[in-house]
């Protein structure tokens, strides 16, 4: 056999007896939300297992690589607290971890099934294009070649491709742990490239060479590779090695037709990211696309997942991602966090809003942390503070805290002189100043304090309510606010 000593020390470096699991992404610029959940599923397999998780970037389809994306890669793993064990940048045992630099290695294997016959040279000019599509097995002429015919115009140099030979005859079954058995007449398959004209391997065969050689156990992907497993099935069968667990994920899809996609305008992970959600909350949202643990509980921390993930749960169907249930997750992730990281979070997208460096962000995260669904939703509720808008004197109408225009006015007036009184303007003192007039007045608090809140923030709808927007606008500005309103009211009485 050729190369018989160089195949069998490729065996022997093999990692045995532990599950290893592999995150085999082509670098395409982008995480979208599938790519993502099949990271987490990859990774999840192995850390319930305590086994190994590996990176491996298949870049053999060199027409469609793009600059930066491998960085894209490993930012979205490690923002995603998916670490690797092997991987380019860590190394292993049994690298290297990215497909061209193991293009030396694919020939090999391929002349190897060549000398077994589970595999053809195919001169034909319309293999140009290395594509499958309409190449008829039986009609081709390099099918039956001789292997004396082949090798001679091989070592003469005449470009070919190599072909898998998938028997005319019979069935092939194969074990998915999602979609259980599938059996495929052989007639129905192609005999696939494995190798292309410019003596880089196909992905189709790359991954079955490179799942065995790095001794993966359970391969993780979409189920549109679910078609091409029968094939790849053969070819292990052809080598002679052992079948790894297929676990085929059913598609991520925008609505019950459609897939989701970048072109159709669907958000990657990075697109979601800077729209405001957090990664965390990405992250649970996700691994809750298409797999369940059972029962109600939806909020789980990575540690948690890894402990309850168990195959059985995945499901067949696709699963639809739902914007709004991701807010929800979101959400919860915000109210969860610590008032100082959700300042922290929140800060730039306040300062978007407000731009007075007298106010301090915190004070006004504090406000919107229990009613923030996503940060980037946050600058438009703001909007008041820089600047009071525009408003109608209207809004000092209001059924529920019984105030009109001309009781707003009476309520401002005599607010003035007593918040004007106030030397220290915190919380308490404001509070208490309007308490104690609503008790002078013999009148519900919201009667004061709704005609101060409309003159503080010129709208009705404000995170937080007067005394926090007083505090957090100063005394000064407060005051000045109050006496355009008492203006406007004049105005109109
Ligand atoms: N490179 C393939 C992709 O990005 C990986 C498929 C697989 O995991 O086998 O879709």
């Amino acid at each position: 056999m050729i190369y018989e000593k160089w195949f069998s020390e490729q065996e022997a470096r093999i990692p045995k007896g532990e599950v290893r699991t592999r995150f085999a992404p082509s670098p395409t610029g982008y995480m979208h939300v599938g790519n993502l959940r099949t990271a987490l599923y990859t990774w999840l397999i192995a850390r319930h297992n305590k086994g190994k998780f590996i990176l491996r970037i298949e870049d053999t389809d060199q027409e469609r690589l793009v600059e930066g994306a491998v960085d894209v890669i490993y930012r979205t793993l490690t923002e995603c607290g998916l670490d690797h064990d092997e991987g380019p940048d860590v190394g292993g045992p049994v690298g290297p971890y990215i497909q061209t630099e193991r293009r030396g290695l694919y020939g090999k294997y391929a002349e190897l099934l060549v000398e077994k016959g589970s595999a053809y040279r195919c001169f034909c000019e319309k293999c140009e294009a290395d594509e499958d599509a309409g190449f008829e097995k039986a009609a081709d002429p390099c099918r039956s070649m001789s292997k004396e015919e082949s090798d001679r115009r091989a070592a003469a140099g005449e470009p070919h491709v190599i072909r898998q030979r998938i028997p005319e005859e019979g069935t092939t079954t194969f074990h998915d742990e999602i979609f259980g058995d599938i059996t495929v007449e052989n007639k129905t398959l192609d005999d696939q490239v494995l190798i292309k004209r410019d003596g880089l391997p196909t992905y189709n065969f790359a991954n079955v060479i490179d799942d065995h050689l790095m001794g993966i156990t359970h391969v993780v992907r979409g189920s549109e590779y679910l078609s091409s497993s029968p094939k790849y099935n053969l070819l292990y069968e052809a080598f002679g090695w052992p079948i790894p667990c297929y676990v085929h994920c059913s598609p991520v899809m925008r609505d019950a037709h459609n897939k989701m996609s970048k072109r159709h305008g669907d958000p990657s992970y990075e697109d979601l990211i800077a729209q405001g959600y957090l990664t965390d909350a990405v992250v649970n949202y996700v691994a809750l696309l298409g797999w369940s643990p059972g029962g109600e509980r939806e909020i789980y921390t990575m540690k948690e997942l890894a402990e309850i993930f168990e195959l059985k749960g995945l499901s067949k169907s696709p699963a639809i991602f739902d914007i709004e249930k991701l807010k929800f997750f979101n959400a919860e992730y915000i109210r969860a966090m610590s008032p100082e990281d959700f300042a922290k979070a929140a800060e730039p997208f306040i300062r978007q809003a407000v731009k007075n460096p007298d106010i301090d962000p915190a004070a006004i995260a504090a406000l919107l942390q229990q009613r923030t669904e996503v940060l980037t939703d946050i600058p438009e509720k703001l909007d008041f503070f820089d600047t009071l808008p525009e408003y109608d004197t209207a809004l000092f109408v209001h059924k529920k805290s019984k105030t009109d225009e001309a009781g707003s006015l009476e309520m401002l007036k005599a607010m003035l002189p007593v918040f004007e009184a106030i030397d220290d303007w915190c919380d308490e003192n404001i509070l208490t100043a309007m308490t104690d007039m609503a008790a002078r007045c013999e009148c519900k608090n919201a009667k004061v304090m709704w005609p101060v809140r409309i003159a503080a923030a010129g709208k009705a709808v404000t995170p937080g309510g007067a005394v926090e927007i007083c505090r957090i606008l100063g005394k000064n500005e407060t005051l000045r606010r109050m006496n355009i309103a008492i203006e406007k009211l004049s105005a109109k009485a």
